[in-house]
């Protein structure tokens, strides 16, 4: 009998509802013949609000009490989706990260899976149980309880169909992975397929549809993911397989939550030590012209008034934007240098000058003002997508 491996995020479980209908999609995928394991997300907004609750408590929470709190959310979900399937007559179990082998290194609020150990996993769906595992979170060597970044449960999913062998199928509120996030691009088009370097970039520069390093995994491992929705259609994005050469644009993306972190070439090095000792690393770094611009994604920096504080300790001449940047990318094998003037000229268009400016082979992005960039988006995504010719 096969096995699949089915991720339900935040929004698929936010309420009891909710809950009983995701019991119903296990439920079928059983009553088709597959043996299940499933991901949960924590609640809704749980976590938001958990680490909103930490704030209240401390301005720089230590990391390490942070994933004590955070991976409750994920507990709460894992428990309640079990009852429900037993309620329907399906025997369930659910596990913690580290009672389902999810082995982590010792970085807390951004751990990376180092191994999968699933022994609990294969005993229960040997006994023809549904296991029900938590994700974001897992155990260090240490025995330390450690989560994987905000949207791991993507990884969770990833790493445990891999080491299990099973198809893995990622469910949300969106049918698949678009050319433009819906929320902001009124009439994107949904892609078939994406490729894990274009996904990859994609989810680096902002679409939080995947999570960067789930996609990084699968990568690796040689795993198709498989992007649906929770509810209503039947269609999906599967990511798998290299990047075709061409014309495409495979998406437009915007990102906020940015610091934008400039210090002269000679404290790059002292910068870059400060910054990750409070588990700040940049996701960008250009350097030119006797200056460095670092760019640190916020939302896994849990201590940053700490750690800006001790940058500019240790680099005074350190000038540090972090109140509204962000960014707004082209990404696939149309994108890099032959985009810039389209991604300058949008800019313009809502009224920005862009900050710094980087292509690579697979993407362009531009670091301006985060409240601008999905304008910008929109102007983009309306050149390069709906007056393009439809694209495979
Ligand atoms: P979950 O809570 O299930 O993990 P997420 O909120 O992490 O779901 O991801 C789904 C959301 O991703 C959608 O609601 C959508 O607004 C957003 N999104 C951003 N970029 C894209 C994109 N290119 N295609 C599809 N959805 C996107
Ligand atoms: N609950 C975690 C978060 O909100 C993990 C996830 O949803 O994947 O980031
Ligand atoms: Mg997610």
């Amino acid at each position: 009998m096969n096995v699949v491996v089915q991720k339900y995020g935040g929004s698929s479980v936010a309420d009891v509802e909710k809950v009983r209908k995701v019991a119903e999609r296990v439920a079928a995928a059983r009553r088709d013949g597959r043996r299940v394991c499933v991901v949960v997300s924590a609640m809704g907004k749980t976590t938001d609000e958990l680490l909103a609750l930490a704030r209240r408590v401390s301005e720089s929470p230590a990391r390490r009490e942070l994933d004590m709190l955070l991976t409750a959310g994920e507990r709460i979900s894992m428990a309640l989706l079990a009852m429900a399937l037993e309620d329907l007559g399906v025997p369930a179990v659910s596990f913690t990260g580290s009672q389902a082998g999810i082995l982590t290194d010792e970085m807390h609020a951004s751990a990376r899976i180092v191994e999968v150990r699933p022994v609990r996993v294969w005993e229960e769906l040997d006994r023809g149980r549904v296991v029900i595992v938590a994700g974001f979170q897992g155990v260090s060597p240490r025995k330390e309880v450690t989560t994987l970044g905000r949207g791991g449960s993507d990884t969770t999913a990833v790493a445990l169909a891999a080491s299990l062998g099973a198809d893995c199928e990622i469910y949300s509120d969106v049918d698949g992975v678009y050319t433009a996030d819906p929320r902001v691009v009124t009439t994107p088009r949904r892609l078939d397929e994406i490729s894990y370097e274009e996904m990859q970039e994609l989810a680096r520069a902002g679409a939080k549809v995947l999570n960067a390093e789930a996609v990084e995994f699968a990568r690796e491992k040689g795993i198709a993911i498989h992007a649906r929705a929770t509810s209503g259609s039947t269609a999906e994005t599967v990511v798998r397989g290299r990047t075709a050469p061409g014309a495409r644009v495979a998406g437009v993306t915007s990102q906020k939550g940015l610091a934008l972190v400039e210090v002269p070439w000679g404290g790059l090095g002292a910068a870059l030590r400060a910054l990750s000792r409070r588990g700040a690393t940049p996701s960008d770094l250009l350097a030119h012209g006797g200056r460095a611009l670092a760019v640190i994604p916020l939302d896994n920096v849990h201590e940053w008034a700490a750690a800006r504080g001790e940058l500019v300790a240790a680099v005074p001449d350190a000038a540090v934007d972090d109140r509204d940047a962000g960014s707004v990318s082209v990404v696939g094998a149309r994108a890099g240098a032959g985009m810039v003037q389209e991604v300058l000229d949008a800019l313009r268009e809502v009224g920005e000058e862009p900050r710094a400016l980087l292509a690579t082979s697979l993407r362009v992005t531009a670091y301006c003002a985060a409240a601008r960039a999905p304008e910008a988006v929109r102007v983009l995504h309306r050149r390069l997508v709906e007056e393009a010719p439809a694209s495979p």
